[in-house]
């Protein structure tokens, strides 16, 4: 009878992202010092890269809060230009040249938008819960085309996503499952946007892949609980929580307190991610 009562009370939730659940499964000793941990190991610097990706998806979220008439190339440069976050470059004189390149890529990436185009929702929170989770992200843009919502994500990095990317991304599927029980619209297109080459991959969804990708979710969910439980019971943290060494270390904001990770790769310097920008072509106006 005891089993009994304990199997029909109600299992708490496990709160989470698509970020925290990556973060896991990347590295479990990452995920301890960044979700785990209190108070929070303290991070290496900040990263120019991050500080590009910030000030990208900020200008391009004013941009879509703009009346429409204003929504012009010039005025994405220019929201770039005033909201730039000026942290992680090697000096000055970097910073200012990444600005500027950041805003002609805005500003060849909103070129290419229809302006009178109101998407549903622009850096949208969507979140939802299944029998294991409750889930909660917050999607770039959510456009609605034929009548259902698509995912939108804005990617900033040096690499092109590839075919298949938007397909594997457990993030966007989980975005998209969640739009669509929140927003009680269909979802099944996902997008990745490239905004340096402007390349666009996307991918329609099935109710088979959402399904795949949820229980993916929900079995990392399931270990990252298991963990912390053993954790709280006494396990050593390094054994509950193992470092999985790998290429990401070097890009790691905690190498600093693993030996492991610092074997694993060099350290790099906070602009290191964004090197290839000198690649791109700068800016040419300097509109309002
Ligand atoms: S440096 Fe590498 S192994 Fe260490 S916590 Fe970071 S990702 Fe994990």
């Amino acid at each position: 009878m005891a089993q009994l009562v304990l199997d029909e009370m109600p299992r708490r939730l496990f709160t989470c992202t698509p970020t925290r659940l990556a973060s896991f499964e990347d590295c479990p000793r990452r995920y301890r010092m960044t979700y785990v941990d209190r108070p929070a190991p303290p991070k290496g610097p900040p990263w120019a890269h991050t500080s590009l990706g910030t000030s990208a998806h900020n200008a391009l979220r004013l941009w879509w809060d703009e009346p429409a008439r204003r929504r012009t190339p010039e005025r994405a440069a220019a929201l770039v230009r005033s909201g730039w976050v000026a942290e992680g470059w090697r000096d000055d004189q970097q910073s200012a040249d990444a600005r500027d390149r950041v805003a002609a890529m805005c500003e060849r990436y909103t070129a290419g938008l229809d302006p009178t185009d109101e998407p549903r929702a622009v850096e949208r929170q969507v979140a939802t819960r299944t029998d294991l989770l409750a889930l909660h992200g917050r999607v770039d843009r959510l456009d609605e085309r034929d009548g259902e919502l698509v995912v939108v994500d804005y990617k900033t990095g040096r690499r092109a996503p590839q075919d298949g990317d938007a397909r594997t991304s457990p993030a966007l599927a989980l975005y998209a499952f969640a739009a669509e029980r929140m927003l009680r619209q269909r979802c099944r297109r996902v997008e990745l946007h490239h905004l340096p080459s402007g390349r666009i991959v996307e991918a329609e969804h099935t109710d088979e892949s959402l399904a795949r990708h949820l229980r993916r979710a929900e079995s990392i969910a399931t270990d990252a609980v298991a963990a912390t439980e053993r954790l709280a019971a006494g396990q050593p943290a390094d054994v509950a929580f193992p470092p999985r060494p790998g290429p990401l270390c070097s890009w790691c904001d905690y190498r600093r307190h693993c030996p492991e990770g610092r074997a694993a790769g060099p350290e790099l310097a906070p602009w290191a991610g964004v090197e290839y920008l000198a690649e791109q072509e700068p800016a040419a106006s300097q509109g309002t």
